[in-house]
């Protein structure tokens, strides 16, 4: 069956369309005009979205749970309930995301994440739900110093045969992971991972200048949630964020939740990796979208008053959600709302080089999509061409 959506204008990203008309067959975009330029086809039902603009539906690539489900401890009947919440704030597609653990919890969550995304592939008939398209394995290979609120305990050294059990356990769809590259023998797996086309990510790193150019060297090309569960900057000895912040050919993420870093500095850091390489994440956990309380993030308690989610003082995740990070850029910096869903959807893609399918709207991309109002509300999100 084909369906076509029209809208105000829309967002590829990189380009904005008045009055387009985007032609959805079989879960995919068949086609993308301007609707002057092409009538609606015959056999092809049209949808009309009015004063609003579509874009791709947003990606989270570290993100660990939501509406009070956790990924590492959530069924696999949950799981689709969590994708419906995400849905609800944009998002098409995210990488669940782990957190240090006890090893044998972290593979059984493995194997049933890994359960819940070779499901996703399957047509769901009912209510949108964002699909999980790959694992982030936030740890365990994270500095001591820089844990944040990963458990001391859990933190292991990284090596090739426990990066391959986890693998194993994941049946390959690690997609990303986040690695202090300090720690012996950290290059190693850099390099390991990496050549299994995972995108490997510096963070929760101590890590002086030299290491993080020693880091790259070996293929890690992105950051993870940076100045957060890093060595600070300091102008005559920059460490990680130095390499961070100057080198044009990575990718960085930021928690734009006004809480984790400061408004200024996500100003500077927006200006520092451009429309082209920032990244939205959320690291949003279970209590988002839920009243204040106790929650779990993997093994670790968390309290969350007023926005806040900590453990012993310390920021345990966020309760952020996706639409919000993106109408904070626009608020915080003088990007457009264009620029800001760019780093929502396309900039993500290409970091864990997904842009073939999803993060932007073009003939042959799965057709998941968001309809903003615009001030950057979701009014609807579509995912497989479906939900509308
Ligand atoms: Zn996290």
């Amino acid at each position: 069956m084909k369906t076509a959506f029209t809208a105000r204008r829309l967002y590829t990203p990189t380009e904005e369309l008045p009055n387009p008309l985007v032609v959805v067959e079989d879960g995919r975009v068949a086609r993308i005009s301007s609707r002057p330029a092409a009538a609606t086809p015959a056999d092809t039902a049209l949808v009309d979205f009015g004063d609003a603009t579509i874009a791709p539906g947003f990606l989270d690539i570290h993100v660990h749970g939501g509406a009070g489900l956790d990924v590492m401890r959530a069924s696999l009947s949950e799981l689709p309930r969590f994708g419906q919440f995400l849905s609800v704030h944009g998002v098409t597609g995210y990488f669940a995301t782990t957190v240090a653990a006890e090893l044998d919890a972290t593979y059984a969550a493995l194997e049933r994440l890994a359960n819940a995304i070779e499901k996703s592939t399957q047509p769901n008939g009912g209510k949108p739900a964002a699909r999980p398209l790959g694992i982030h394995l936030e740890g365990p290979f994270l500095s001591h110093k820089r844990r944040g609120v990963h458990p001391p305990e859990y933190l292991v050294k990284p090596t090739i045969s426990i990066f391959d059990k986890l693998w194993q356990a994941a049946r390959g769809h690690v997609r990303m992971l986040t690695i202090a590259p300090e720690i012996p023998g950290a290059l190693e797996v850099i390099a390991e991972a990496s050549r299994r086309n995972v995108c490997v990510s510096i963070g929760h790193s101590d890590a002086e200048l030299p290491i993080a150019l020693e880091a790259v060297k070996a293929g890690a090309r992105h950051a993870t949630h940076t100045f957060n569960a890093m060595r600070p900057l300091d102008h005559r000895n920059p460490g990680i964020i130095g390499e961070v912040l100057s080198n044009d050919s990575m990718s960085a993420d930021i928690i734009v939740d006004g809480i984790h870093v400061s408004p200024e500095v996500v100003k500077v850091f927006l200006q520092s990796k451009g429309p082209e390489r920032a990244v939205l994440i959320t690291d949003a956990m279970s209590a988002t979208g839920m009243p204040d309380g106790r929650y779990q993030l993997g093994p670790i308690q968390v309290d969350v008053a007023d926005g806040r989610a900590t453990a012993n003082g310390s920021l345990a995740g966020s309760v952020l959600t996706m639409d919000r990070a993106v109408r904070n850029v626009t608020k915080f910096s003088n990007w457009t709302l264009k620029d800001a869903v760019r780093a929502a959807t396309l900039n993500p893609a290409d970091a864990v080089g997904l842009s073939g399918t999803y993060g932007q709207l073009v003939v042959g991309s799965a057709a998941d999509f968001v309809v903003l109002s615009p001030e950057g509300g979701v009014l609807k999100t579509v995912v497989g061409g479906q939900g509308f």
